[in-house]
């Protein structure tokens, strides 16, 4: 270790992650490239199937842009980006995001606006993620290419929008409105690399010319503490010699009494977002209680003869509408799935929430501070879940060219139930600092939790 108590001491080397930021930093026009060659290939996957016919049903991946597109978009693409966070923090964001890139284009030609009140509101990135979680399944988002072109378009377009009116060279779409930048802020505690800001060090460096700068997601470099809004773009690396990228074991955000108190929108993004909204999501097609439900609606309506809403005669951009494949939602279609993905979510969702409270009702300290910390310790069953439901896409486009499945079933089982084992553990060590009682009461209240966010994946992986 240098002796910094002066701070004019030399600094020490610098370690690979710190070396690789900094070279990041230093070829940013590569960087840039990137980003422009992955836009590219975004615009092909989302625009070019959209004008295509729907494929037949012998269209297979390796024979059909259309399916193959879909795989590599949605089989792929997503499920892997959603694991890139626990692995390499958010430097999808900072690297590779074609909406980010092209957000930020825009807002360096646009008007450059200060960021306005009703886009700092905190709700954005749950609401935002609810909305187009839920729209997304109205419109069959993973099977339709005019539906992905409109979803993910028009996510792009209003990318492009805020960046024309708002900040200078800056993401202030990805910073406050993005549907999945919560996720990607909450799934970046567990990664094994962040950005470390030396906070002395940034105050007593400053005797030569600072160079300011252009933080693209307007992160506060100099209080930034933790990965979760951090792009990792890396230009800020080895600013003022106080801001390196470094490795940290992946648990220690999450576990340390140091790491700043999640927000109350970040606890409701996680029991109610990804525990909530995101499992009734992948589990209503499956699901024999919607298909009950959804019956037992349509003979109510019938006996009072109001036929309307069993009439599917909505656009394809409002409810799925596809009469070529047989595949088109009635009225009465939306508004179950809509209430089927709220309903989940709410039971879920508190009962996730119940349990939560109760346990940090055993712990010693303030009650608040105890609930939000202990949510912390959900996120890998959550990040687990969101991976296995759009990773099932995945499973079944691979089925259908008649690749052997039988590994499936174990995998599903190993990854829940390592990531219910990770969770235990974060909880355990999360309250090493309290009395051992304490400790084993908090972690056996939190279990009834653990086990029904385990059941509803059951439900769906193996008994529907
Ligand atoms: S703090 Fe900002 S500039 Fe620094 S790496 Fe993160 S996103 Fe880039």
């Amino acid at each position: 270790m240098p002796d910094c108590s002066s701070f004019t001491c030399s600094p020490a080397p610098l370690t690979r992650p710190a070396r690789f930021a900094r070279w990041m930093r230093d070829h940013s026009s590569l960087i840039r490239r990137i980003q422009w060659g992955v836009v590219a290939v975004y615009l092909f996957l989302i625009i070019v199937p959209a004008l295509r016919p729907l494929p037949d049903d012998h269209a297979r991946i390796l024979n059909d842009l259309t399916t193959f597109a879909q795989f590599l978009f949605w089989g792929i693409w997503w499920p892997f980006v959603l694991v890139s966070m626990l692995l390499i923090g958010r430097s999808w964001c900072g690297v590779f995001c074609p909406e980010g890139a092209l957000s930020e284009w825009a807002s360096q030609h646009g008007r450059g606006g200060a960021v306005p009140k009703w886009a700092k509101w905190g709700g954005w990135p749950f609401v935002a993620f609810c909305l187009t979680t839920i729209y997304g399944q109205l419109v069959s988002v993973y099977q339709y290419p005019k539906a992905a072109l409109l979803v993910l378009g028009g996510s792009t377009v209003a990318a492009m929008a805020i960046g024309l009116f708002y900040g200078k060279g800056k993401r202030v779409w990805c910073r406050h409105l993005c549907p999945v930048s919560g996720v990607f802020g909450l799934l970046a505690k567990l990664s094994p690399v962040y950005m470390r800001v030396d906070r002395q060090r940034w105050q007593h460096t400053s005797t030569g010319r600072v160079i300011p700068i252009n933080c693209a997601p307007l992160v506060d470099i100099r209080r930034m503490q933790g990965a979760s809004d951090c792009h990792l773009c890396g230009r800020c690396a080895g600013h003022r010699d106080a801001v390196e990228l470094v490795a940290r074991r992946p648990n220690a955000e999450i576990t340390s009494a140091s790491s700043p108190t999640p927000s109350a929108w970040e606890l409701v993004l996680l029991v109610y977002g990804l525990l909530g909204v995101a499992i009734g999501a992948f589990q209503w097609t499956n699901s024999t209680w919607f298909i009950a439900a959804k019956q037992g609606m349509a003979e109510w309506l019938i006996e009072r003869d109001i036929l309307w809403p069993l009439n599917d005669n909505a656009p394809w951009w409002l409810l799925t509408h596809y009469p070529e494949r047989n595949d088109s939602f009635s009225w009465l279609d939306g508004g179950m799935i809509v209430a089927y993905i709220l309903a989940v979510a709410i039971i879920l969702g508190s009962w996730i929430l119940l349990w939560l409270t109760i346990s940090a009702a055993c712990q010693q300290g303030p009650l608040k501070d105890r609930l939000l910390r202990t949510s912390d310790t959900l996120i890998p069953m959550a990040a687990c879940g969101v991976f296995l439901g759009l990773s099932a896409l995945t499973a079944s486009l691979l089925k259908a060219e008649h690749l052997s499945m039988l590994w499936l079933g174990p995998t599903r089982a190993a990854l829940l139930g390592l990531a219910t084992l990770w969770s235990a553990w974060l909880l355990w060590k999360q309250t090493q600092p309290q009395p051992m009682i304490h400790r084993i009461l908090a972690w056996l209240a939190v279990s009834p939790a653990w086990a029904g966010v385990l059941y509803s994946w059951i439900l769906l992986f193996w008994l529907w």
